[in-house]
């Protein structure tokens, strides 16, 4: 009855208040990191007499602490208005063609001819919408084609592929021939801040929030993230975009 109704509350809110600030905690380890880095590299500027090539290497290792803190600003950023904007506007369309386009102009960007990347993508000429938001969208199908640079080694293969469904909707997948992710792993990789390897992932510029919010981004709009993948072969990560439509000329 009543007692049980209460009591449920209360772990409801004793959970809430755990996950706030176990995330209140990563962020701060996250940030105190890079900041600790980088006051130890101020104070190697200031006080020891360097040469031209030390004094840029470590301006250039600096510069690499200052990205890594604007990246998890950025992603901070996105999460908190993705989770504060209770539902996508429903009568707002982004356009397929300049959508995939921008993505996979930023893969050529980040893989920078490291890795064979494939493009299987049919827009029907252009006129293919999905429900939502293009800077969301953006952001979901983005995180997923820079994680599959980011744990492919050089010379693998990226394949991504848009396919319109026939009973509606659209699928977007990506497919990388990367190191891959132990089964054990896979349920909790949407998890804020979950990394599977923490050093690698930070090298290569991760913050641990790039799932969280693609997970964020395709729940809100009905749609769903899944993941499969073998360690050491390679992983694919599928967006299922109910809301497709082609526009009528
Ligand atoms: P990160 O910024 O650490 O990449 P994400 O939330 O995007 O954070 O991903 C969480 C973790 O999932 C990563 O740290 C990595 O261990 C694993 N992961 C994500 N994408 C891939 C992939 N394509 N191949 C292998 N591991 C991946």
């Amino acid at each position: 009855g009543l007692k049980l109704v209460l009591s449920q509350d209360i772990t409801e809110r004793e959970r809430a208040d755990t996950m706030r600030r176990d995330f209140v905690a990563n962020v701060s380890h996250e940030i105190r990191t890079p900041l600790t880095v980088l006051s130890g590299f101020i104070e190697t500027l200031a006080s020891l007499p360097l040469t031209e090539v030390e004094r840029k290497r470590v301006v250039d290792l600096m510069m690499q602490q200052a990205e890594r803190m604007q990246g998890l600003v950025a992603d901070l950023l996105t999460l908190a208005q993705i989770e504060g904007s209770p539902r996508p506007a429903s009568d707002r369309w982004t356009r397929v063609d300049q959508l995939l386009q921008r993505v996979e102009t930023d893969a050529a960007g980040l893989s920078r001819d490291r890795h064979v990347l494939q493009f299987d993508i049919e827009t029907n000429g252009g006129a293919c919408e999905i429900a939502g938001v293009e800077s969301e969208w953006l952001s979901a199908m983005g995180n997923l084609v820079s994680n599959a640079i980011r744990y492919t080694p050089d010379g693998g293969e990226i394949a991504v592929r848009w396919t319109l469904q026939p009973e509606g909707g659209a699928v977007f997948s990506v497919r990388d021939s990367g190191i891959g992710i132990a089964p054990e792993h896979i349920p909790r990789l949407t998890e804020r801040f979950y990394r599977v390897d923490g050093s690698r992932s930070r090298e290569t510029g991760g913050t641990g929030l790039g799932l969280s919010i693609v997970k964020h981004v395709v729940q809100r709009h009905g749609g769903e993230l899944r993941i499969t993948s073998e360690a050491g072969k390679g992983s694919t990560f599928t967006l299922t975009v109910p809301a497709a439509r082609v526009r009528m000329r």
